[in-house]
């Protein structure tokens, strides 16, 4: 091997995807040490389990004939009551013994997890990500020193790069990397005429973005292609950052150690439902991908959440069987290992075939929660009660000691006629056991 020639090449590839690394490489920690929390095995389910599955997948929550304006009515005012008394209850931190804490010093030198912060945005996003950046340091990663990582569609400019190392001590790592346009950029299989259409129909139905190609893009990337870029190669977990987010209440303990420690593959912190027209056909597609690998289903699944057909039974009708339910991705948490296993991969390539991400406006919220829905089990999804978080015009505020004053506890939105936009209730009564609840 020619040494020099070899070097040359790793280099001149690392440019073409890595626009500026921080010195400090092989400072993301040791994977050797944790569970591995997410492993795809075939079940080989006999005839007559799958049989069982696909017919569970296929059932409504609620019997059909049930659905009517009163017991619409009926569920909503339970499912507000339950949200609101579970989420105005005291709490202060994971009831669990193995909080992982910050030690005042080099927390992160050696044991600890192959973690990011991650961040998709563009240079015009600059002000709104110093807000969010700023605000997770104070309340979390200032005792964590966790990498960040920023990926962009262009070159990030200098004076992106410049204000975001300003805001962070120096000895912190971060990378700034560019996708490639192959990554990026609308894929040949789609067919423009087609595409056309699709997007005269949603924007007639009032659905947002649906002429931004660039938003169409950035929903299929997060979904089916962020956790392949050079610059995650190494990482295990990466938690979602988004400009303009707030974050309320502090984080004293080190949460991918949690996330490590007790097998959670997935955290969130806000469920909503998703608007109907833009996954018109996900569900029926889904569908057709589960009855050719039954396999993949996991016994464990989140499929009442998913068959959840009350609250807003008209988005369930125009999917044809999804409540849209979702964890709405802006915050999340994610075990990549979920990401890379068989079941999603081929679900993502199914998905990608089917061409939905510029057809309809697929986002990545609904497809990662149905793959985390029908693949995971249940209880590898953790229910982050503790993070205060906003994303407009959506929180998650706990009736914690650890939390600042801007957000009322409580309180999912400012606005009545969107508190019905909340699945956390669905999720509570029919993917939470007692245990979860009481965890806090
Ligand atoms: P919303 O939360 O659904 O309203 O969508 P956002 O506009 O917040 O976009 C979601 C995330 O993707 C944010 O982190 C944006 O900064 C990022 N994003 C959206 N569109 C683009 C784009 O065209 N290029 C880049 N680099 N990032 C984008
Ligand atoms: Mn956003």
């Amino acid at each position: 091997i020619n040494y020099d020639e070899y070097l040359g090449t790793v280099k001149d590839h690392a440019n073409n995807v890595i626009e500026y690394v921080g010195d400090k490489i092989g400072y993301f920690g040791n994977s050797d040490t944790l569970q591995p929390g997410y492993v795809w095995e075939n079940h080989y389910y006999d005839e007559e389990t799958i049989s069982q599955l696909l017919t569970r997948i296929d059932t409504p929550l609620f019997p059909e004939d049930q659905v009517n304006k009163a017991n619409i009515r009926k569920t909503y005012q339970e499912n507000l009551k339950l949200y609101r008394d579970t989420i105005s209850k005291e709490i202060d931190e994971p009831q669990v013994e193995d909080l992982v804490r910050d030690n005042g010093s080099n927390f992160n030198a050696g044991n600890a997890v192959p973690a990011t912060i991650l961040s998709l945005v563009r240079n015009e996003d600059l002000n709104e990500l110093i807000e969010s950046i700023k605000q997770i340091e104070e309340k979390f990663n200032a005792k964590f020193n966790y990498p960040y990582t920023f990926l962009n569609d262009n070159e990030f400019t200098e004076e992106f790069k410049e204000s975001v190392r300003h805001l962070l001590p120096d000895e912190r790592e971060v990378r700034f990397g560019k996708i490639s346009e192959e990554d990026w950029n609308i894929p040949e299989i789609v067919d423009k005429e087609k595409y056309k259409q699709g997007i005269e129909l949603l924007e007639s139905e009032g659905v947002s973005y649906a002429s931004k190609e660039s938003y169409h893009n950035m929903c299929r990337f997060y979904s089916r292609t962020f956790y392949k870029h050079p610059l995650l190669k190494d990482i295990k977990y990466t938690w979602r950052l988004e400009p303009g987010v707030k974050f309320y209440c502090d984080i004293d303990y080190d949460v991918f150690k949690f996330m490590s420690d007790h097998n959670k593959i997935y955290g969130f912190v806000l469920n909503l439902y998703d608007s109907p027209q833009s996954v018109k056909s996900l569900w029926k597609d889904t569908r057709s991908f589960l009855q050719d690998n039954p396999d993949y289903i996991n016994e464990e699944g989140s499929f009442d959440w998913i068959k959840e057909n009350m609250q807003k039974s008209v988005n369930f009708n125009i999917t044809e069987g999804y409540s849209t339910c979702h964890f709405w991705t802006n915050f999340e948490i994610t075990n990549l290992d979920f990401l890379r296993s068989e079941p999603y991969e081929a679900y993502m390539d199914f998905l990608e075939s089917k061409g939905g991400f510029y057809y309809e406006r697929w986002g990545d919220a609904p497809v990662r929660s149905l793959a985390l829905g029908l693949f995971a089990d249940k209880s590898q999804i953790h229910w982050f009660r503790d993070i205060g978080y906003n994303h407009f015009p959506y929180t998650n505020c706990p009736n914690s000691a650890k939390c600042d004053k801007r957000c009322s506890p409580g309180s999912f939105t400012p606005w009545n006629d969107l508190e019905i936009e909340n699945c956390q209730a669905t999720w509570m009564k029919y993917s939470m056991t007692d245990d979860d609840l009481n965890l806090y």
